[in-house]
């Protein structure tokens, strides 16, 4: 993929897994003609020059983002009133701000409240990535053939929201746009929640004595390796998203134990064929989820 410079100049605000994949595929296509930097440890900002992806780094928000188009805050979300706060300053009028936090309806307030006025935002979130962390685990193939999320409200200026969009094409995303509310009930059922029920079955693991516990690493592949893997994933991130998503997952939480305790109650009376029968509702969702190739 390759094309016209989209944005002159790129300001990253936090440099981790999706930062650095986003600005590898921006290196390899060339949609942006400089790439700035702020990362909060001069290591990342190190880092970032070592492995040719910033053309300038920065110890602050406001620097970073100075004569910027785009600035694309990459922090966990914890961060943003801070970081919003921080840049404000340096914003010029007609500057796009976006983001890549996994939770959108706190966005509006969180980075959005303090935003000087001429400056738009474009909450986004790349449906993509991995249980690793920081700017050498991310890779610029990360966001081929997945989702872009995109989330303006709907006084946003369709021309910035655009050119966001089409960023993200050229990454090799297909994109969608979202009520937020809405994309934060989807996000709970097919991610938030797998990831809690991951941390807490790993946690059950853990609090079992020494010697059951060798056996369970021992016999992982047995389906608990799987669980293990999404519960590596970053503590502060999920703690982010836990909190900024509370109402939806606590929602979705309430319906998934009753669906549980309906397939306790199954097995306890014996009840086969209930089983069966939602285990083979379920085989059918695996298979969607193949033809959409999201697998
Ligand atoms: P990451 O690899 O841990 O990188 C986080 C970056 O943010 C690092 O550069 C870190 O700085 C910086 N940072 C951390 N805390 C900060 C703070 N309090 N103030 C300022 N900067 C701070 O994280 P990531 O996986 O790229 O995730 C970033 C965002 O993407 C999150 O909001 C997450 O919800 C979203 N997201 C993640 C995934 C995923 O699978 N990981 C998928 C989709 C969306 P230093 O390096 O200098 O410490």
């Amino acid at each position: 993929m390759t094309g016209d410079p989209l944005f002159k100049r790129i300001a990253f605000i936090g440099f981790g897994l999706i930062g650095s994949s986003l600005a590898r595929a921006i290196k390899r296509d060339g949609p942006v003609a400089h790439i700035a930097v702020c990362a909060r440890t001069a290591e990342t900002r190190a880092r970032a020059l070592e492995l040719g992806l910033a053309d300038s780094t920065w110890e602050t928000p406001a620097e970073a983002v100075e004569d910027a188009d785009l600035v694309m805050v990459c922090t966990p979300m914890g961060a943003y009133e801070a970081v919003a706060a921080a840049m404000a300053p340096g914003l010029k009028a007609g500057a796009i701000v976006s983001d890549v936090g996994s939770v959108k309806e706190p966005v509006l307030r969180s980075l959005g409240g303090p935003l000087p006025e001429g400056v738009h935002l474009v909450p986004g979130h790349p449906i993509a990535g991995t249980e690793h962390s920081g700017p050498d685990a991310g890779f610029a193939e990360l966001f081929e053939g997945r989702w872009a999320i995109l989330t303006p409200g709907p006084d946003t200026d369709k021309a910035a929201s655009d050119k966001v969009a089409e960023l993200w094409r050229r990454t090799g995303s297909k994109v969608e746009f979202m009520d937020a509310a809405h994309h934060d009930r989807v996000l709970a059922i097919t991610s938030h929640l797998p990831h809690l029920i991951a941390y807490s079955i790993v946690d059950t693991a853990c609090d079992l004595e020494t010697h059951l516990k060798g056996e369970v690493i021992k016999y992982s592949a047995g389906g608990f390796r799987d669980f293990t893997r999404i519960a590596a994933s970053d503590p502060v991130m999920w703690r982010d998203i836990f909190l900024f998503n509370k109402d939806a997952v606590l929602d979705i939480l309430g319906r998934f134990t009753e669906d549980l305790t309906a397939l306790q109650r199954a097995i306890r009376r014996g009840e086969g064929d209930k089983l069966e029968e939602a285990f083979t509702r379920t085989r059918a969702i695996r298979r969607g989820v193949i033809d959409a190739k999201q697998d």
